[in-house]
């Protein structure tokens, strides 16, 4: 039987890892405590943080956030977690 899965509560993100691509949620993950340009969430699947991927400090790969992460303290979206690739 199909477990149904769960229907994501209202507040949720879902993106993918930068690192490890396995699906994250970037409202309930835990700020990282980098002092990077910006801090980053800590993926549950591999707990590595974003910002030690090769393309963080890569300003192309920044874009305004949406209003609702804006709402939970993130200042700009690192595209990588929406798992699109950045033209260069
Ligand atoms: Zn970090
Ligand atoms: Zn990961």
């Amino acid at each position: 039987m199909a477990l149904a899965r769960a229907i994501p509560e209202r507040g949720s993100f879902p993106a993918s890892c930068p690192h490890c691509r396995q699906p994250m949620d970037l409202l309930h993950s835990a700020w990282c405590g980098c002092a990077a340009s910006h801090p980053s969430k800590i993926c549950p699947s591999c707990w590595k943080c974003a910002c030690s991927h090769f393309d963080y400090e890569n300003l192309l790969c920044w874009e305004d956030p949406p209003a609702e992460l804006r709402r939970y303290g993130f200042e700009r979206f690192f595209v990588p977690y929406a798992g699109r690739h950045v033209r260069r």
